[in-house]
């Protein structure tokens, strides 16, 4: 079988580096907001090249401790709209409602899945305040567009870079962008830490320093509280792994490129819609999405044929029941999407030989 992602044999590539830093940890004894998490806030600082890296707990909290930062700083209040992408992962959503904020879901483009500019302006209102960007399965949305909206409109940028570490929109990466980008190190994302983990990037000051107090219950100084804050803090141990692991980031991502350009020239299928990469971007393919009519379908036959796929996402945001206030909407783009992706096995471990075999019985498929 071709797994899908094979973390275990990612991760053993830098089991001897992993080991040391374990060592180090173990003879320092410090485990929290310690050096090995300055460390890593100061390069992923710089890979993004943003001002500031502040570690939190998850990517979820990431999302949820800027728009509160936000909200302490008098730039959001509570019944604010932010426009979201109605085809993202629900943390994006859940970060918004969170913070009793409204998100207005707009429509992805469906070459690129991410949200069509287009649509952006004629969902503002007197009380949009923000974009919450997502740049979906690897790719940004067109941030060129979004930003010179949001400067007519006097809205703050954010963007949901949980999928993109790595990725450019013309020689700008990825949380190097927006007013502020929430990143995640779930063990799955391009940058994966071994459990969970988050980053929230920003060149903003202020901002970044209320982030700071609110990842350690709203507090800058021990035992004095500023703001009502959270526990979310990212682990030394962790940020340690994760240096490790950045060094290695662009060209793990290059191999998934590699990967991805082989299925983009030798899928040859006209039951398959292979994805598009905007010209503008440099996609780091988090996941490799086509899609087809009978999804189902190619996923049984993938799957006996020795291939594990898998769906992102199933179910649309407006139809989870979590969100039954937005049960009488519709997306028809979003609902295609998600009744159609399928998301083919890519990975830095993955060998040509499967691929071949991947590329193979994909064109020998007929409904
Ligand atoms: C993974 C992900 C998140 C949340 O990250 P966690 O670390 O799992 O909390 C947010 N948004 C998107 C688009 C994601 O893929």
């Amino acid at each position: 079988m071709i797994p899908f992602l094979d973390l275990k044999k990612i991760n053993l590539q830098y089991e001897s580096s992993f080991k040391d830093v374990l060592n180090q940890i173990l003879n320092e004894g410090w485990y929290i907001l310690g050096q090995n998490l300055v460390k890593f806030e100061k390069e992923y600082a710089k890979y993004c090249q943003s001002k500031h890296c502040i570690g939190v707990a998850n990517g979820l909290d990431a999302l949820k401790l800027i728009l509160r930062a936000y909200k302490e700083l008098g730039v959001l209040e509570n019944g604010d709209e932010i426009i979201v992408p109605s085809n993202t992962y629900i943390a994006s959503i859940l970060a918004i409602s969170d913070n009793n904020l409204v998100p207005i879901l707009v429509e992805p483009d469906l070459a690129t899945y991410t949200i069509d500019v287009a649509l952006i302006e004629e969902n503002i209102t007197s009380k949009t305040r923000g974009v919450l960007a997502v740049s979906l399965y690897g790719q940004t949305p067109d941030f060129t567009e979004i930003i010179r909206i949001a400067k007519k409109h006097s809205l703050k940028v954010i963007e949901d870079a949980a999928q993109s570490q790595g990725a450019r929109h013309h020689d700008l990466i990825s949380g190097g962008i927006a007013d502020a980008s929430g990143h995640s190190f779930y063990p799955g994302k391009n940058l994966g830490a071994l459990g969970d983990g988050g980053a929230i990037t920003t060149n903003n000051d202020d901002l970044a320093n209320v982030v700071l107090a609110l990842r350690n219950y709203g507090s800058h100084k021990k035992y004095e509280n500023i703001y009502k804050g959270f526990n979310s803090r990212l682990d030394d141990i962790q940020a340690a792994f994760l240096t490790v692991k950045l060094k290695d980031l662009d060209n793990s991502n290059q191999s998934r490129s590699e990967i991805a350009n082989r299925y983009l020239n030798e899928i040859k299928n006209p039951l398959i819609t292979l994805p598009v990469q905007a010209k503008a971007n440099k996609h780091v393919w988090h996941v490799f999405v086509i899609r087809t009519s009978n999804r189902d379908h190619l996923q049984d036959y993938l799957n006996q044929n020795g291939i594990q796929t898998v769906i992102h996402y199933p179910i649309p945001p407006h139809r989870q029941q979590a969100y039954s206030e937005m049960s009488k909407m519709t997306f028809p783009i979003s609902e295609k999407i998600h009744n159609e992706v399928l998301s083919l096995p890519i990975s830095p471990v993955m060998s040509m030989y499967q691929v071949d075999h991947v590329i193979d019985v994909i064109n020998k498929y007929s409904n």
